[in-house]
């Protein structure tokens, strides 16, 4: 028996599983779109519901392949999507969500977010929105690659408050987050969203990860992933176009890891001493 996932609970009282499953290059090439079904089906089988997805992936082609992955599923599934920057003015983002709308094969996005800050006005962007949610368009809205002042930023806006999730790239090698965006979202009830959680694989071959792996019987994509979801409000979205190894990701969750292993992985993997510009992929 597997351990449950552990959830997450939105501004709005919504739990999404902790661990989902990313789709940025899906789509690219439609030989490979089999692989991407039977990938987005398994992480749905297996309970990472939460599928991340974005306009910009593949040019709408990801949404696309998320679209025939959760046909006739779609209940069972909690979507995010993103509105690229320079869409996200009043109209702009009624009409992006719209055309994602219509890629995706449904009339109802979980979380629209906007993909980084571009040339338009929170507060433009906030109210359209807003006008989403009244619209039943989305049941949430939130923000990708928001540092901690651009999260003061958007607070101050009418409405800004009602941000659900901030999205940005954080794992073992990023740690920047740690010293006050996680502490920010943490106070202030923001799940923070996990992309890139294992560097699109480049810390897997890390000497000291993979000795901490085979101590639990586990790989090395498994303890970098539990170490997120050993953090409140974190939910990590780790991609691939491989069942098998949505499978393997799967079983992070649960791993018992000791003191003196966070001890190991701090020392191989230390956190930041002081503040760090939010990095971005
Ligand atoms: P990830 O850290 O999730 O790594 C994905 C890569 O790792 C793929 O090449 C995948 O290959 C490989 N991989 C997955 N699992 C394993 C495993 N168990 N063992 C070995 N290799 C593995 O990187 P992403 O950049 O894709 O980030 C995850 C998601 O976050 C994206 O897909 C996207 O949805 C989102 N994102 C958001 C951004 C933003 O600006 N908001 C920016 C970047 C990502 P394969 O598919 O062949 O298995």
């Amino acid at each position: 028996m597997q351990e449950d996932i552990p959830t997450v609970s939105l501004p709005s009282g919504v739990n999404v599983p902790a661990l989902g499953l990313g789709t940025w290059m899906m789509g690219e090439e439609s030989r490979s779109e089999p692989d991407e079904i039977a990938s987005i089906r398994k992480a749905i089988d297996v309970g990472m519901t939460l599928i991340d997805t974005a306009e910009m992936y593949a040019d709408g082609k990801s949404e696309e392949v998320v679209g025939k992955a959760i046909a006739g599923r779609r209940d069972q599934v909690f979507l995010v999507s993103k509105v690229y920057p320079w869409n996200a003015d009043s109209k702009g983002t009624i009409d992006a969500c719209d055309r994602s709308l219509e890629r995706l094969g449904t009339d109802f996005i979980d979380l629209y977010l906007l993909h980084w800050r571009g040339p338009h006005a929170l507060r433009e962007t906030v109210a359209a929105f807003e006008t989403l949610k009244q619209q039943g368009k989305i049941g949430e809205w939130g923000v990708s690659n928001f540092d901690t002042s651009d999260m003061e930023e958007l607070f101050a806006v009418q409405g800004g408050g009602n941000c659900a999730v901030n999205q940005v790239l954080y794992n073992l090698s990023r740690r920047g987050p740690e010293y006050d965006l996680l502490p920010w979202c943490q106070r202030n009830r923001v799940p923070l969203m996990a992309y890139s959680p294992i560097e699109q694989g480049r810390i897997l071959r890390n000497a000291e990860l993979i000795r901490i792996a085979k101590a639990y019987q586990a790989t090395p994509a498994q303890i970098a992933l539990a170490f997120l979801l050993e953090r409140d409000g974190v939910i990590a979205i780790p991609k691939s176009s491989h069942p098998q190894r949505v499978e393997e990701n799967r079983g992070a969750a649960g791993l018992d890891i000791s003191d003196e292993d966070w001890d190991a992985l701090d020392a191989a993997f230390p956190p930041p001493a002081k503040k760090m510009p939010l990095e971005m992929l």
